[in-house]
């Protein structure tokens, strides 16, 4: 792949325009090149008004690396769901949920992922490749633009909740953290983006030592050792009590609480007992519960448990620790967690 220009911090941008203009450049051709891409969000090297001509021109032959749109699909609920087509060809999806008053974009950190959870329609693609920094960065530069947003108002949220394991590809996670959350670049807080595991533990203590980073979400979804080896066969390699001794050991920043997410499987881990060892299990952690009612999808061999079995298990939850139910978006167009396949033909759901 040819060296793109989205996803370079100063001194790499500064090195790719020693190779293009010469060693001569000053320093500050650098910066101005970076608050182009980040904060002024060009679209074309082209529209880097504050540099020169010939740099400009010299600079063309670098891909600036923003994806390509390949289609939307839009829901009934504003959502819209991003094919988008990577410099080499594969495609990756990202989605925009719209809400009164703040915009969540969901982003993908991988092409695929490797991580089999048996709920997760991703999981059945396996891993085609991990993203660069740039293409991480790319998904919400467009979205943004797209959509006209604006994301420094203070009202956009990032979700690392699309395709993918996120802290399997962390080197890359974190440089494009340090580039949205930089005032000089994107400019975004890290209280507005949110990273979502399914328990990588050893990279969960090496994000805790991160001096930017995203805030941290564990994808549950059990109650106990068994099942969630049953659900989610890394829990083999990764205990959940090994798991939630990484919680305990977090370094929390201090307005920040982990989220844990559960994804509720009817008749597999959502009765009154798995949401009494839930409640006893992160009482005691500084966080709180987002339920998940499965989403279904073809190849997914579980159903989504009745409403008054996901209000009975949050009522219970709910006394020990905060527990919201999170209501799915997109569905119609398969843009809800962990139904995202590419190019999935669009079936209605029953
Ligand atoms: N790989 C990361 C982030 C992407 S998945 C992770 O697993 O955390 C984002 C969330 O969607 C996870 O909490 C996951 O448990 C959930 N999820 C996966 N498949 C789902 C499905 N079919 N229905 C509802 N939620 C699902
Ligand atoms: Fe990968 Fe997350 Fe899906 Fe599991 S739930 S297969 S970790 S994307």
């Amino acid at each position: 792949m040819p060296d793109a220009l989205l996803g370079m911090e100063l001194p790499e941008l500064h090195g790719a325009l020693a190779r293009v203009a010469g060693q001569d450049q000053p320093k500050y051709r650098a910066r101005q090149l970076y608050s182009a891409l980040y904060r002024q969000k060009i679209g074309d090297v082209r529209e880097a008004a504050v540099l020169p001509a010939d740099l400009r021109a010299g600079l063309g032959d670098l891909a600036l690396g923003l994806p390509e749109i390949d289609h939307v699909y839009n829901s009934i609920d504003g959502t819209r769901r991003y094919l988008l087509k990577l410099a080499d060809g594969r495609t990756v999806e990202t989605v925009l949920m719209p809400e009164t008053g703040r915009d969540t974009v969901c982003i993908s950190s991988q092409v695929g992922c490797p991580v089999d959870c048996r709920f997760c329609m991703t999981a059945l693609m396996g891993l085609e490749r991990s993203l660069t920094a740039g293409e991480i960065i790319g998904q919400v530069l467009l979205v943004a633009r797209d959509n006209h947003l604006s994301i420094e108002s203070g009202n956009f949220n990032i979700v690392m909740m699309g395709m993918g394991e996120p802290l399997l590809n962390l080197t890359n996670v974190l440089k494009a953290t340090r580039i949205l959350c930089d005032p000089e670049g994107v400019g975004l807080s890290e209280k507005r983006i949110t990273l979502s595991t399914s328990g990588i533990i050893p990279k969960i203590a090496e994000l805790g030592q991160a001096e930017v980073r995203p805030k941290l979400a564990i994808s549950l979804n059990a109650s106990t050792e068994e099942q969630r080896r049953e659900i989610m066969p890394i829990t083999r390699k990764y205990h959940l009590r090994d798991l939630l001794d990484a919680c305990r050991a977090y370094p929390l920043r201090n307005w920040e609480k982990l989220t844990f997410e559960y994804v509720l499987l009817g008749g597999v881990n959502d009765s009154d007992a798995d949401a009494r060892r839930v409640a006893r299990m992160l009482g005691q952690l500084k966080a709180k519960v987002n339920l998940i009612a499965l989403n279904p999808g073809p190849g997914i061999p579980f159903v989504t448990p009745a409403p008054e079995r996901v209000a009975s298990f949050q009522e219970i939850v709910k006394r020990a620790l905060p527990c919201f139910v999170r209501k799915p978006r997109g569905l119609d167009i398969y843009a809800a967690c962990g139904q995202l396949k590419r190019n999935e033909p669009l079936v209605a759901l029953g």
